[in-house]
């Protein structure tokens, strides 16, 4: 799969009436997830080569939308709101969480899961959430530990061991990598694992 050929969608305005929003539950999805200013927007660019695909926004939290990028006929990206940001009212915090349960749960075309975390601060209790939806609904999860241009080689190595140590009763269901947006650290190695995903 190219994923340079990725093109914008659809965006879903509110998370909640998810699947009203969301194109038909066919084909193979692969979801981006992270708490807000993980570095989601800027791997997704990188991964796509386009610098504009999905904004990197400097005030984490403010653009609430799941945007969907097609892929080609069968194929889809879907970039999931960023989860955590500390201003946001804790109902709507609530709601969000439970949409993304939904969404995790439910999607029958959801092939794969990235859960994008900074490398200086993984495994939060809303990405253990988020792995531990997917691999309870059988989805492989990609864990990947961004910005790690900001780690030097062997602290970042460390950390990546430490992750996958934390991460190991999943099994093969998760996979943890290092990866910078900056650097294209990690790149080849991930866009292999989504196109195995990319496999009907
Ligand atoms: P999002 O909220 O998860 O979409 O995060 P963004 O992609 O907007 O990135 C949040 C901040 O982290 C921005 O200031 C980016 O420039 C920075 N950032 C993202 N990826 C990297 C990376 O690989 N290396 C470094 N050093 N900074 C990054």
């Amino acid at each position: 799969i190219d994923f340079r050929k990725a093109k914008f969608l659809i965006s879903a305005p509110d998370i909640a009436h998810l699947d009203e929003h969301l194109p038909g539950d066919v084909g193979v999805e692969i979801a981006f997830a992270g708490r807000s200013n993980a570095g989601k927007s800027s791997a997704l660019n990188q991964l796509t080569e386009q610098k504009g695909l999905a904004r990197t926004s400097k005030t984490p939290g403010r653009t609430q939308l799941i945007n969907v990028f097609e892929l080609d006929e069968h194929r889809r990206l879907v970039d999931l709101p960023g989860y955590g940001f500390a201003k946001v009212p804790l109902t709507l915090k609530k709601k969000w969480q439970q949409a993304l349960g939904q969404y995790l749960q439910e999607r029958s075309c959801l092939s794969g899961v990235v859960v994008l975390m900074d490398i200086r601060h993984p495994l939060k209790d809303l990405d253990m959430q988020m792995i531990e939806w997917a691999v309870e609904s059988d989805i492989p999860v990609l864990a990947l530990l961004t910005k790690a241009d900001k780690l030097a080689q062997s602290a970042r190595m460390k950390m990546v061991n430490e992750v996958r140590k934390h991460l190991a009763d999943f099994g093969d269901a998760v996979k943890v990598e290092p990866f910078s947006s900056l650097k294209g650290i990690g790149k080849s190695k991930v866009l292999g694992i989504l196109d195995e995903w990319c496999k009907p």
